[in-house]
């Protein structure tokens, strides 16, 4: 099957969008909304500087102390939007900053202050730093809230036509063969939309070996430039992919969404396999619910398996 491209059509920049300068025009007035104490997760634009939601920029107006991943890309968003730093702290963070830094700013939220974070781009946490941050807090018990936004995986996944209902968010697969390989393996019986981040220089190589692992004939997505000017979806099977994308040359940011298994791809070893992790933490009807809708095998069988396993299990520990 051969693959079609699809380009948005939209025209917009390259780069960041610039907005107006007048902030009246989206309804935005910087710093008219006080900021609760705590800790605000804030989502930013992945390509068009103008998909920043009305509350994160009243999050980013009005927090006490402005955290970033990068400091000059939050900067430059501010400048962007007409919000004024005002002398407050911007002060950067990412996962390896250390403890003490990550006590600091647990500290000054314990004081009252509110804090706002954002990464790089898209939402914090999602192949962004972000999640020391936010399992701190919620060990500390402090107060913590998100304003939500763009991401890639859900925009992507948005576009790829792919079935919807149920996804499994793969972050950047390994940039080893091996590992890479012996990742996707593990991941050909799962019974949902697969989406995967991806360097535009490894594309080639990952498509490839999703069609070796997957199979070729599976069908799938590359979104290119999501939001973006040179916005591209590329559809067709994982064979098709791969070959379209073989001489490399992409650029841009890219995600690969693959459609999901075909029922009955997952062999008896894995379904055993997941049956016997499932019912370390459920019982043998969960488990069997659990394994037959992840990996798409008729829940009698999941439950057959479930049922012999732990009687079999009964059986020893009566010896
Ligand atoms: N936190 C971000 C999010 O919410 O999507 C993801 C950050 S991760 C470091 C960057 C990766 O996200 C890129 O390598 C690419 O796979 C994907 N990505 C980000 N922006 C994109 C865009 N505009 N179009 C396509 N993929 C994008």
């Amino acid at each position: 099957m051969a693959i079609a491209v699809q380009g948005s059509g939209f025209g917009k920049g390259s780069k960041l969008v610039r907005q107006p300068a007048d902030p009246s025009q989206t309804g935005h007035r910087p710093g008219l909304r006080a900021v609760p104490p705590g800790l605000h997760f804030v989502s930013t634009p992945i390509g068009a500087a103008r998909d920043i939601t009305l509350r994160a920029l009243d999050v980013l107006a009005g927090a006490d102390v402005l955290v970033a991943e990068d400091t000059r890309t939050l900067r430059h968003l501010l400048e962007i939007h007409g919000v004024p730093l005002a002398g407050r702290p911007l002060i950067a963070y990412h996962d390896h900053s250390g403890e003490g830094l990550l006590a600091r700013l647990l500290g000054m939220i314990a004081e009252g202050k509110s804090l706002a974070y954002a990464s790089e781009a898209g939402t914090p946490l999602i192949s962004d730093p972000g999640f020391e941050l936010a399992r701190a807090a919620a060990a500390a018990g402090v107060p913590m809230t998100a304003a939500p936004g763009p991401c890639a995986a859900i925009c992507a996944l948005t576009l790829s036509g792919l079935p919807s209902d149920r996804f499994f968010f793969a972050g950047f697969p390994p940039a080893t063969r091996a590992a890479r390989i012996a990742m996707l393996s593990g991941l050909a019986a799962v019974q949902a939309t697969l989406i995967f981040y991806e360097s535009p220089k490894r594309l080639p190589a990952l498509l490839t070996d999703l069609a070796a692992t997957l199979g070729a004939r599976r069908e799938a997505v590359v979104c290119r430039e999501l939001t973006k000017r040179f916005e591209e979806i590329s559809r067709g099977d994982l064979g098709n992919l791969a070959d379209s994308f073989a001489t490399g040359g992409v650029k841009g940011e890219v995600v690969v969404l693959v459609d999901r298994a075909p029922e009955s791809a997952a062999s008896t070893e894995s379904i055993e396999a997941a049956i016997a992790s499932a019912l370390t933490t459920m019982s043998v009807k969960d488990a069997a619910s659990f394994v037959s809708q992840t990996l798409g095998v008729p829940r009698k069988l999941a439950y057959r398996i479930a049922l012999d396993r732990m009687k079999r299990q009964e059986a020893s520990h009566a010896l």
